[in-house]
């Protein structure tokens, strides 16, 4: 039946592989694709996108309803940004309302939520030189203060989450004024910096030539630059004429908490103040910041992966740093690879990608290879510092106290001796990983998951790492009574005690996720470290990232061989990576770095490769392995995941899929599985996965974009959660 009014094709947040159709608002103008839609759907009202019109559907014309509402005037999202989330929701084989939804900002998903007020309020001088921490109790003018002090160019009345009354008391005590909406002023070339600027080496010169020589159209460029060789500021440099030209720079970065720094020095150098994308804003700032990329009126944008979905006025260059960093892609929902996608949206932009790293992904290496990516090296440090030498410490029949030999004491000791930072690296947080009952061997379990509990001594807490269930220390033993309960192996909490008892004159200081739980505390925690106020650091891979330690001279890699014996095909990659990264935070300064890797495998020939012929040389034996193996990137994957409380239901849908899977007979596609989950229970569900690889990706594609809409009606599908990984960064 002919239809008289247009059919709207709108994308709604919902499960299903589809879009759905509905009847365009009688009398007006059908609203454009990229406009948001007011729509009943079942028996709620939803906001979804349009993204196309037709004049028939294949829906009867009766059943069909009509958009409530249409939301924006002009479409939100421009054709580009739109075809990035569609190619994004078909390539990781996402729904695409979810896509869609997930590439919004909150207050956008929901109707009458989009506009911040045009009143703004920002810090006067006098409130910007006010340490919000004297305001003591009055604990909401001090967020206040101290939200608008990381906003200098001021914010919306929505986007400072505190009553009238609190701007007020502010205002009277001359700290914060209202103000007009303040765009982003950059300063004309020739204006002073506020920071020294670098005399460029002659290799990032090269990298920086090569970047500027792309600009205007598309060129992927991998850099890769050991660590401290200067990455940042070839960044900085390929930036500059692109700001100041009027276009803008997107930098995606893997955690902006851990990389305050960065963020400082960009907008410092470049004179602007970015606008940032990270999971700690709030939803009002969250708007914010991506209308002023919308709008152009922010030509910095930095921010952690999701915002490869920020819409960009008038985009020149795109950076992604650490791209080598596992954060960079979406772990659970919409499971995208931010890196992956700012090539592709590089390239439908055209304007030049830079991917940095001192230990670039296996992929990317390829991609060289394969002369998709230009590389750039940086093979020196900047300025004098020099790389670290890295030595492996064998370790066996040694005697050890707390996981620290002998040698590695007296190394350490000479060190601090001579005024260096010694950097004590150990992945893994909490007092130690195991509790156990020295008369009946009972050890505590986590109720939930496959898994011990790891003992927070200090908080008096059994914890674990993996659901997040805890509970009080037992003091005695749940089994047998016995009240000798012994804490085996190391945490970091354990190892700081051991190290503060050890080196009693020395300042320790450990970096973890516990230790820096409150607002501002990492933050305080690095300043120290980098001051050099603190002696001895000690932490997990939170101290492994970027950071710029100029006093540290040793860094102490306690256990390294808990990387070797990983079951992912990329656990060696991941090792080798953190290796690197963790050791390239020795020698920055004016000191000669040294790094010590404690180990009871020296003879283990990719640690020695890393350690004897570099990064290079392991990646390129790695990426060989990979080669026979078959596996990624000579070949695709994906991870069919399922888990539930009950134990058969995951292994059964996944029969189901693979019998679904192979009758679509998919030459070239093979199918692995299904198999428990390495861990297999986890937060009191069951967990199967099936892998399907394929060496030609198409083939992979085409039998997932048939095979995931079966299993929506698959009848075992009820009794489970499942969800598809293309590219999983891991296979666990
Ligand atoms: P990366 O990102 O490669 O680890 P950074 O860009 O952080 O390295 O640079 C490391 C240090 O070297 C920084 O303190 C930086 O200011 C300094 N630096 C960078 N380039 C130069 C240069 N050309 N000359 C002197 N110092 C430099
Ligand atoms: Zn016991
Ligand atoms: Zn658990």
């Amino acid at each position: 039946m002919p239809t008289t009014a247009p059919i709207l094709h709108v994308a709604v947040p919902s499960p299903l592989y589809r879009t759905f159709d509905y009847l365009a608002p009688a009398g007006v103008e059908p609203p454009a694709p990229g406009s948001r839609v007011l729509v009943p759907f079942g028996r709620k009202r939803v906001v979804g996108v349009v993204l196309g019109s037709a004049s028939h559907s294949d829906i009867d014309g009766s059943r069909l309803k009509r958009v409530l509402e249409v939301l924006d005037p002009r479409p939100l999202l421009d054709p580009e940004l739109l075809a990035l989330a569609q190619w994004a929701a078909r390539y990781y084989q996402h729904p695409i309302g979810e896509a869609l939804a997930a590439a919004l900002p909150v207050l956008l998903r929901h109707p009458g939520g989009g506009t911040l007020s045009r009143q703004w309020w920002r810090a006067t001088a006098a409130g910007l030189a006010t340490d919000p921490a004297a305001l003591g109790h009055a604990v909401r003018q001090a967020a206040v203060l101290a939200q608008l002090r990381r906003h200098p160019g001021g914010l919306p009345r929505d986007a400072i989450e505190a009553p009238m009354t609190v701007l007020r008391t502010l205002q009277d005590k001359g700290w914060i004024e209202a103000c007009a909406p303040a765009p982003d002023a950059v300063r004309e070339p020739g204006a002073a910096y506020g920071e020294a600027v670098p005399a460029l080496g002659d290799a990032q010169r090269a990298a920086v030539e090569a970047v500027r020589e792309a600009d205007g159209r598309f060129a992927a460029l991998l850099l890769e630059g050991v660590t401290g060789s200067g990455k940042t500021e070839v960044y900085l440099r390929a930036i500059e004429p692109v700001v100041r030209s009027g276009r803008q720079v997107l930098v995606l970065v893997p955690e902006i908490g851990l990389t305050p720094q960065l963020v400082r020095r960009f907008g410092r150098r470049l004179d602007l103040e970015p606008a940032l994308l990270h999971s700690g804003l709030s939803d009002s700032e969250r708007l914010l910041a991506w209308q002023q990329a919308a709008s152009g009126e922010r030509r910095l944008v930095i921010g952690t992966r999701s915002a490869i979905f920020t819409p960009l006025a008038s985009p020149g260059l795109i950076v992604v740093d650490e791209e080598h960093d596992a954060s960079l892609k979406q772990q659970e929902g919409f499971r995208y690879s931010a890196r992956d996608l700012a090539v592709w949206r590089a390239r439908q932009l055209g304007v030049p990608v830079v991917l940095g790293s001192a230990t670039p992904s296996l992929e990317s290496l390829y991609n060289v290879e394969l002369g998709r990516y230009r590389h750039l090296r940086l093979p020196e440090r900047a300025g004098r510092a020099a790389l670290p030498r890295l030595r492996l410490l064998d370790v066996r029949r040694q005697p050890m106290q707390d996981l620290l030999s002998e040698p590695l004491l007296v190394r350490m000791q000479d060190h601090l001796a001579r005024g260096g930072q010694v950097l004590v690296f150990l992945n893994r947080r909490g007092f130690s990983p195991v509790l156990l009952c020295h008369d009946c061997g009972w050890v505590a379990d986590c109720p939930r998951c496959d898994a011990h509990m790891t003992l927070h001594r200090a908080r008096g807490l059994l914890r674990c790492h993996h659901c997040g269930h805890q509970r009080r220390i037992d003091t005695h033993c749940p089994a047998c009574g016995g009240s000798e309960l012994v804490a085996v192996g190391q945490g970091t909490e354990r190892l700081e005690a051991a190290l503060a008892e050890r080196f009693p004159d020395q300042r320790v200081l450990r970096i973890d996720r516990d230790t820096t739980r409150r607002k501002g505390s990492l933050q305080q925690a690095l300043d120290s470290a980098r001051s050099g106020r603190a002696h001895i650091l000690l932490g997990t891979q939170m101290l492994a990232k970027g950071h710029h330690f100029p006093g540290v001279s040793l860094v102490a890699i306690l256990d390294a061989d808990q990387g070797l014996f990983g079951s992912d095909f990329r656990a060696s990659e991941r090792m080798a990576q953190l290796i690197v990264q963790v050791a390239g935070r020795a020698g920055r300064g004016d000191r000669p770095g040294e790094v010590l890797i404690q180990t009871h495998q020296p003879d283990h020939p990719l640690l020695r490769q890393l350690v004897e012929q570099g990064y290079d040389a392991f990646a390129r034996a790695a990426l060989e392995e990979r080669r026979a193996a078959r596996l990624p990137p000579f070949s695709s994957l994906a991870l069919l995941r399922a888990e539930a409380p009950d134990a058969d239901a995951p292994a059964a849908f996944l029969e189901q899929a693979a019998q679904r899977a192979a009758a679509l007979a998919s030459p070239g596609v093979q199918l692995w599985g299904p198999v428990p989950a390495p861990m297999e229970r986890r937060g009191g569900r069951y967990r199967a996965q099936l892998l399907l690889q394929a060496t030609r990706r198409a083939d992979l594609q085409a039998l997932l974009t048939r095979l995931l809409p079966q299993l929506e009606t698959e009848k075992t599908a009820r009794r489970v959660r499942w969800s598809i990984d293309v590219d999983p960064a891991d296979t666990l």
